[in-house]
């Protein structure tokens, strides 16, 4: 495995440049987003914020200005807290159990960063390394989800970790479920550890691991578009909120008390997880609508300069290039 980590692993920017700062930012981005999808946002943090006190010291717009596009900001303001009590602390955290302590960092991140980081003798055990070890073992177990298989998997990762160079053995446990072991058609002709694997050797690689999906739930939404004077009316998300706090969005026509009618400006469509979301946007006069506290007129020319959730943010660049600006 080490040798061929050594030649097949990507050249990612916080492996040719390696710091515990640069560890420690890539794994809080990895979380919830793709490689291919963090790495533009990654150089551009690292220009803006690129060591632990220039983050600290920043402040909180800035820092979620930066995040912008990536979703789940929780994780943007551990980081920033992060860094805050990093760069107060002394001792400073070496070991899995150290790490955790800080926030935003969960089991697998803190395996992630002692090891790679500190060399600290601790396995990360995530939906790839299940995968890897399930099929490697040909373990047929059914799952209630993921959180149970990292559980049951958790003692094998840390019997097979090579405690001489744990976070080289955890990146390239990473980089085979990410390019070679993967959940559909794994490349087994050419994996390092093809010889050992019984699931590769029975021919049930793809049913491995079993775990158990949820059924996909269908939302719909309804959202609003009204322009007035040269202004369009956002949703504020409030700040005690558990999600997006602080950030503008689409008002919800619930919200406004208003049932719209007739053919929509726009339909989008996404996923989150096992929900499937149709949200319809609507256009609407500014005549007789009721704002909450939550609620603002904001100039369409400032729209670019506040934090908006990434979706409505490509959603209302294009209702307004479709010249959308008028009620
Ligand atoms: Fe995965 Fe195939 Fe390698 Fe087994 S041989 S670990 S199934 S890629």
């Amino acid at each position: 495995m080490a040798a061929w980590y050594a030649e097949a692993r990507r050249p990612l920017p916080w492996r040719t440049q390696p710091s515990l700062y640069r560890t420690v930012v890539s794994e809080l981005m990895a979380q919830q987003t793709q490689i291919k999808t963090m790495l533009p946002y990654f150089e551009r943090w690292m220009k803006r914020f690129p060591d632990f006190e220039s983050l600290a010291d920043a402040p909180s717009e800035a820092v979620l200005k930066h995040w912008e596009g990536l979703g789940y900001y929780s994780r943007a303001r551990n980081l920033h807290q992060l860094a805050k009590d990093y760069v107060a602390m002394d001792p400073k955290p070496v070991s899995a159990e150290e790490w955790r302590q800080l926030p935003g960092i969960g089991p697998y991140t803190s395996a992630a960063i002692s090891s790679i980081a500190h060399n600290h003798p601790t396995a990360v055990v995530d939906g790839n390394v299940v995968r890897i070890l399930a099929r490697l073992t040909n373990d047929e177990r059914v799952f209630k989800n993921n959180g149970e298989a990292v559980k049951a998997f958790t003692e094998l990762a840390e019997a097979v970790l090579n405690s001489e160079n744990p976070g080289d053995h955890n990146q390239s446990m990473m980089e085979l479920g990410a390019t070679v072991c993967l959940k559909q058609k794994p490349m087994c002709t050419v994996c390092p550890v093809f010889r050992f694997c019984e699931s590769a050797a029975r021919g049930n690689q793809d049913s491995l691991p079993k775990i158990q999906r949820k059924a996909t739930e269908q939302v719909e939404i309804e959202r609003v578009w009204i322009c007035h004077e040269g202004q369009v009316l956002l949703h504020r998300i409030p700040e005690d909120a558990k999600q997006l706090a602080g950030q503008y969005e689409l008002p919800k026509a619930f919200d406004l008390g208003l049932a719209p009618s007739g053919k929509p400006l726009a339909t989008k469509t996404r996923s989150i997880t096992h929900r499937r979301i149709r949200e319809k946007i609507f256009r609407l006069p500014a005549e007789g609508v009721t704002l909450t506290s939550e609620h603002q007129w904001v100039p369409i020319e400032a729209v670019e300069t506040i934090t908006l959730s990434g979706p409505h943010r490509r959603w209302i660049r294009e209702l307004l290039a479709n010249g959308n600006k008028s009620a």
